[in-house]
């Protein structure tokens, strides 16, 4: 069955080669009871794990039915234990957290029997042991001749040709040792029995064969009995482990240390309460923000059901467009020159008291917009009338009404005067001195206008060359000029020639990000301050120098164009992801307002999503290294476990999956636990305002999320634990334990 051939074992440890075996050699037949004596150090143990494949041998040659080994893989060791190897320790190498029998039925789950199959197998042996009255008893209470029982039981229900005992009865009391020794002798029938013993006494009487070994060699080989020579080797039986297996021992395995069990559990309990708290914190802070101190450079109305559209091929707005846009189920209404949002007119007036000017300001709208009853006054009845929403306790309201609307207002910006206030209602809102300014359509198309040519850069091309036009010139509509002219300002004549510009021509270009747009013109005049209210009309002449003014229909066809850039405001701010890809679909591109928002400390929103994302990922890349470390101390205890696993015949697959199972059977429970406690939380019955608060911002989105990266950490945790545990070979492994 077993044959050595001059087999020799070194130990290389620390530059120095010990041996452990030189030039075995030796022949063991089926139905053999060998004894190996000989005083300690001299190399019976590593003989054994030689013949067991438990340890690699350097020299000679071990043959197995005829078969040579010397270039069997870690992987072919492993196969040929299952086969052939049944092990019994000194130790005893039991599971002490499992009873007698899950220790028996141990095996059997491994080599992937049913449990129907296992229930009477493994009862008829622990019978033979005389354990049956021990079955359900947790190893650890188990005196030390009862262990080595269990121990044999183990080895029996594996069923293997060969039996391999390293001094099974060195920790045992003199009765004890007797009874082991009995037991072995009964199962010995029929298979090869190897049993080191100090004591040869206790042995002797069953013996075929006593061998003695002294310093790693046998120096005597007696054959005491002849043996049967036609005994059949029956390999063991195993099948591929079956799922059920798999689950029953990870179930088993989380339970069965209690204290392991708590503390494994506090470990994901914790990443999970760092994340969602980390995480929390973060959309939190974001909400926060956006509520009390955000603002924009660009747009002055960045709420959340805000989302500012254009066409993706830049072309302007059609009615058709606008009818699309509004048949969207979330569509609240839409604010087609969107321009006017977040631009702030002011509007001032002179008093008859010259030490101060009235002056209000706010955002314009069409008078169309306006919703709600007036507190004060009327609905205008012309273009130059007005209403407006304000504060009851701004002062032009409070303090100044009667004159506030006997006044007649100036647009300095545009030049647009004698504007009066008729209407008023109070804002909600008492501490917003913005006024809300509803104007005419009339008003509102002039408005726009100049709002586009403040949006336009501006060239000027005189003679073929361009006019450095910078900030200050600007262009101005005016009733007075005729259509096709132009009157400048001399100072701007004086810039772009040193001759006389009159009835020139001069060239008038527009442009934006949507458009451009040139007109030709010829200069009628230009104005100094003598000239200048005779030829303009106008008073202010120092409020408008560097003008270019025009003939309203030339100007209007520069700038008067449709809207290209439009807003759309929406019911139901939840909706947005959706009503976002609805605009999409319409071939436009929206782009929410409060993504353009900066907070206090200049974060915008969307720099503070990418920072939520990195942290995150940090925190669980952090949280990933510390929980593997207090893991694996955690899971330190349990080496002596896994190693029994793989000496019973455990693949490297089959202890991670069982690993596997046990930590996420203990992850999910954590994660139940934390969905449990928020749900508390949630209801009022434990009082935790941050929590609460952070738990507002946390949907079913996160939380899936958060169990798959808990899982995917759980499932790394276990693969680098069951990596550690086969870097070694599992010989190694178990003495580093002992
Ligand atoms: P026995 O079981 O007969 O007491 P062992 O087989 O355990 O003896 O040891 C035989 C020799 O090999 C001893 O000299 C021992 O020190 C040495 N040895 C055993 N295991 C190792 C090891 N892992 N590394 C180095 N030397 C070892
Ligand atoms: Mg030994």
């Amino acid at each position: 069955m077993l044959e050595l051939k001059n087999v020799s074992k070194y130990y290389y440890s620390k530059g120095i080669i010990t041996t452990g075996l030189t030039k075995i050699n030796l022949e063991m037949k089926m139905g053999e009871f060998i004894a190996i004596t000989g005083e300690s150090g001299s190399g019976k143990s590593t003989l054994l794990n030689v013949i067991s494949g438990l340890d690699s041998y350097e020299d000679g040659e071990m043959y197995i039915n005829g078969k040579e080994t010397s270039h069997y893989t870690e992987k072919d060791f492993e196969e040929y234990r299952r086969k052939y190897i049944a092990n019994i320790f000194q130790n005893f190498n039991l599971i002490n957290s499992y009873t007698v029998y899950q220790n028996v039925e141990l095996v059997l789950l491994l080599n992937g029997y049913k449990k129907r199959q296992i229930k009477k197998k493994v009862l008829d042996i622990i019978e033979q042991v005389g354990l049956t009255k021990f079955k359900n008893t947790k190893v650890s209470k188990l005196s030390g001749g009862q262990k080595q029982r269990v121990a044999i039981a183990r080895a029996m229900v594996k069923d293997t040709p060969i039996i391999v005992a390293d001094e099974p009865t060195g920790n045992l009391d003199s009765e004890s040792a007797k009874d082991v020794i009995e037991i072995l002798r009964k199962v010995a029938k029929d298979k090869l029995v190897i049993v080191v013993t100090h004591n040869l006494e206790q042995i002797e009487e069953y013996a075929t064969r006593i061998i003695k070994m002294h310093d790693g060699r046998i120096v005597e080989n007696q054959e005491i009995k002849k043996v049967d020579n036609n005994i059949k080797v029956e390999e063991s039986k195993y099948f591929k482990i079956t799922l059920i297996n798999k689950y029953r021992l990870g179930i088993r395995n989380t339970f069965n240390i209690f204290s392991k069990f708590v503390l494994l559990f506090l470990v994901f309990f914790f990443i999970v309460s760092a994340i969602f708290l980390e995480y929390g914190s973060f959309k939190l802070y974001e909400n926060l923000s956006s509520k009390t101190s955000l603002y924009s450079m660009m747009f002055d109305d960045i709420s959340e059901n805000r989302i500012i559209i254009k066409k993706s091929d830049k072309t302007y707005f059609t009615e058709e467009d606008y009818k699309k846009i509004k048949n969207l189920s979330n569509t609240d209404y839409i604010v087609e020159n969107d321009l006017f949002i977040d631009r702030i007119f002011s509007f001032e007036a002179d008093t008859d008291d010259y030490s101060y000017m009235m002056y209000m300001s706010g955002n314009i709208n069409s008078i169309d917009n306006f919703e709600g009853a007036l507190d004060i006054g009327r609905m205008p009845e012309n273009d130059n009338e007005i209403v407006v929403i304000a504060s009851k306790k701004h002062s032009l309201i409070e303090n100044k009404l009667d004159e506030f609307l006997n006044t007649e207002f100036t647009i300095g910006e545009v030049n647009i005067s004698n504007i009066k206030v008729v209407g008023v209602k109070y804002s909600e809102n008492d501490n917003d001195y913005n006024f809300k300014i509803y104007v005419s359509n009339n008003m509102i198309e002039t408005l726009r206008g100049y709002i586009n040519s403040t949006m336009c850069d501006l060239k000027i091309i005189f003679e073929e060359n361009q006019i450095n036009t910078d900030m200050y010139i600007r262009l101005l509509p005016n009733k007075e000029v005729e259509k096709g002219k132009v009157i400048i300002d001399s100072a701007i004549a004086s810039m772009i020639s040193n001759k006389s510009v009159k009835n020139k021509s001069l060239s008038i270009n527009v442009s934006n990000i949507y458009y451009e747009s040139t007109i030709d013109l010829k200069i009628d005049n230009t104005y100094t301050k003598s000239n200048f209210k005779k030829l303009t009309g106008l008073s202010k002449y120092d409020e408008n120098r560097y003008v270019i003014f025009m003939n309203e229909e030339d100007y209007n066809s520069l700038y008067y164009k449709p809207s290209y850039q439009s807003s759309v405001y929406i019911k139901n701010v939840e909706e947005i992801e959706t009503t976002m890809q609805e605009l999409k679909n319409l071939g436009l591109i929206p782009k929410k307002a409060s993504d353009y928002a900066i907070d206090n400390y200049g974060m915008s929103k969307q720099i503070l999503r990418i920072t939520t994302v990195i942290v995150t990922i940090i925190v669980i890349f952090v949280l990933f290294f510390i929980s593997y470390f207090i893991i694996r101390i955690i899971l330190a205890s349990r080496k002596t476990y896994y190693t029994t696993l793989r000496i019973l015949g455990a693949t490297y697959k089959n202890v991670r999956r069982i690993l596997d199972i046990e930590l996420f059977i203990n992850s999910s429970i954590a994660f139940a636990v934390s969905l449990i406690l928020i749900y508390l939380v949630r209801a009022n019955i434990i009082e935790l305002e941050y929590i609460k608060n952070i738990t507002d911002f946390i949907g079913i989105k996160e939380y899936v999320l958060m169990y798959l990266v808990l899982v995917v950490m759980s499932r790394l945790i276990s693969r680098r634990f069951s990596k550690k545990i086969f870097k070694k070979t599992a010989m190694n492994t178990y003495k580093e334990e002992v």
